[in-house]
């Protein structure tokens, strides 16, 4: 493509971006699709003559477009949202066209400064340690793994990255019972053994239980057990249940254990100073990790991990082959020694772009809103004597389910999943699910960029209306 024709299809292109963020709340949310039918219309080879730019276009809206899941729709509500805004897009066009590989300082000295400023900028704005530093890495995922690597290591004083896991006996982790999968994911990845992640036990509002901890870590220690790290999470995935954070740090501290914490969704809370409290005691923790490609209007990817010691983490990644050594080694940040993989995006740009086109007070704006309709949604459903609310509601997650007097646990949860699929089958709105104490559960996250009240309302509607026409449980 030559650039004559790249600017005449980058000009249609905006165009088309336009009009979508315009309309996108006229596609179902979700494809009614079978497996297999998207593919099916795609050649089994790929070409070897160069198409024309109008035909990709064209197949691209006749054949994926129809494929999305619309994740910017206003009336998407489960999983976690992946909200995006129009600044951040704008960034990423940005991103795209420099094309720039970020893994150390001289690859591009802007793109290390505008991070670590960035990374500034959000620990200030929340209210987080000022000593702690902070990278920008793809996904929590990524950032816990980082995190647990890095604990690892200090405990090994490195050795376990040099000779392996030689003579160290079995470690620990803990989390609550209502940890997130990609604890466990890193744990496997780490070489700690999924099995070696302790569940401790929850209270009421499915919060950890600091002493449960302390005599879980009691019982590993008389056991010949390496306690080794604590994930406390605020703002689980499940209910979004805050852990209680400055008394897990009191626990980790007593035993000399590395405290991470994840905040992956609820993190962004934090730029409220009314939610301040669930970080108290942070300052004692060692890392923390929050997502603004969840509820911060920043696209997917976007991850901050912040350490009070970042030496650690650096000690544990850093690898440096004479064709990496710089100049400017031991002057700068080369990020590449800050996580696992050497190639890095350009991640800060579109943080940039969004903090600077919002404002921390626009931002803040957007989310006491979303906390607002949550109230509001939350009224509608206490008000209707058939369902109930299974959890607390800190933020703007509700979970609430259909119940009806004499029917049994199977019934309940069979009922509520048929009453969310046909919602969700009508493309209108977007619900997920979760189990709290063996309950079925719709969870409903108001945390679009775009939502509405009306979006609200009409998803509500659209919640009772199938609730009145679904077959209805058959009690004896
Ligand atoms: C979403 C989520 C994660 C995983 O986030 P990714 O960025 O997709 O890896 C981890 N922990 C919690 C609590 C989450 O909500």
């Amino acid at each position: 493509m030559n650039p004559k024709d790249f600017r005449k299809h980058a000009h249609e292109l905006v165009d088309w971006m336009a009009d979508y963020l315009e309309k996108k709340d006229s596609f179902p949310v979700t494809p009614n699709l079978k497996p297999g039918s998207i593919k099916s219309k795609l050649p089994e080879k790929a070409p070897d003559e160069g198409e024309a730019f109008n035909k990709i276009m064209s197949e691209f809206n006749s054949i994926i477009l129809p494929g999305m899941t619309h994740w910017q729709h206003p009336k998407f509500f489960g999983y976690f949202p992946a909200n995006s805004s129009p600044p951040s897009v704008l960034a990423e066009m940005l991103t795209a066209t420099l094309g720039a590989q970020c893994m150390s300082w001289l690859t591009s000295p802007a793109a290390t400064e505008l991070e670590e400023r960035m990374a500034d900028w959000l620990r200030d704005a929340k209210g987080l340690d000022p000593s702690w530093k902070g990278v920008i890495q793809d996904t929590a995922s990524t950032a816990t793994l980082c995190a647990l690597l890095t604990a690892r290591e200090k405990f090994s004083k490195y050795q376990i990255n040099k000779k392996g896991f030689d003579g160290y006996g079995k470690f620990r982790v803990y989390s609550s019972t209502h940890v997130h999968s990609s604890i466990d994911k890193s744990l496997m990845v780490a070489g700690i053994g999924k099995e070696n992640l302790v569940r401790i036990e929850v209270d009421e509002h499915f919060a950890m239980v600091p002493e449960a901890l302390e005599s879980a870590i009691k019982e590993d220690l008389a056991a010949g057990f390496t306690p080794l790290c604590v994930v406390s999470a605020l703002g689980t995935t499940s209910s979004t249940a805050i852990d209680p954070v400055a008394d897990i740090s009191d626990v980790c501290e007593q035993f000399g254990i590395w405290h991470h914490i994840d905040a992956a969704y609820a993190g962004t809370a934090l730029l409220l100073p009314e939610y301040r409290w669930m970080i108290k005691g942070h300052e004692k923790a060692d890392s923390y990790v929050f997502n603004p490609h969840k509820w911060m209007f920043t696209n997917f990817d976007c991850t901050l991990l912040y350490l009070k010691e970042p030496q650690y983490l650096v000690n544990t990644f850093s690898l440096t082959p004479e064709y990496l050594k710089t100049a400017s080694d031991g002057e700068v940040n080369n990020y590449r020694d800050w996580g696992i993989q050497l190639g890095r995006r350009f991640r800060a740009l579109k943080l940039w772009f969004v903090i600077r086109s919002y404002g921390l007070q626009g931002i803040r704006n957007k989310l006491y809103f979303h906390l607002q309709l949550t109230q509001l949604a939350k009224s509608w459903i206490e008000a209707e004597g058939s369902l109930e609310i299974v959890a607390p509601v800190p933020l703007n997650t509700i979970c609430f389910r259909y119940v009806e007097k004499n029917a049994s646990l199977d019934q309940l949860n069979d009922f509520n999943a048929r009453w969310m699929d046909a919602v969700n089958q009508t493309g209108e709105a977007f619900f997920s699910h979760t189990k709290l104490n063996g309950q079925f559960v719709i969870r409903w996250v108001i945390g679009q960029t775009d939502v509405e009240e009306k979006h609200i309302q009409e998803a509500w509607s659209l919640l009772l209306e199938k609730l009145g026409s679904i077959t209805p449980i058959d009690l004896p």
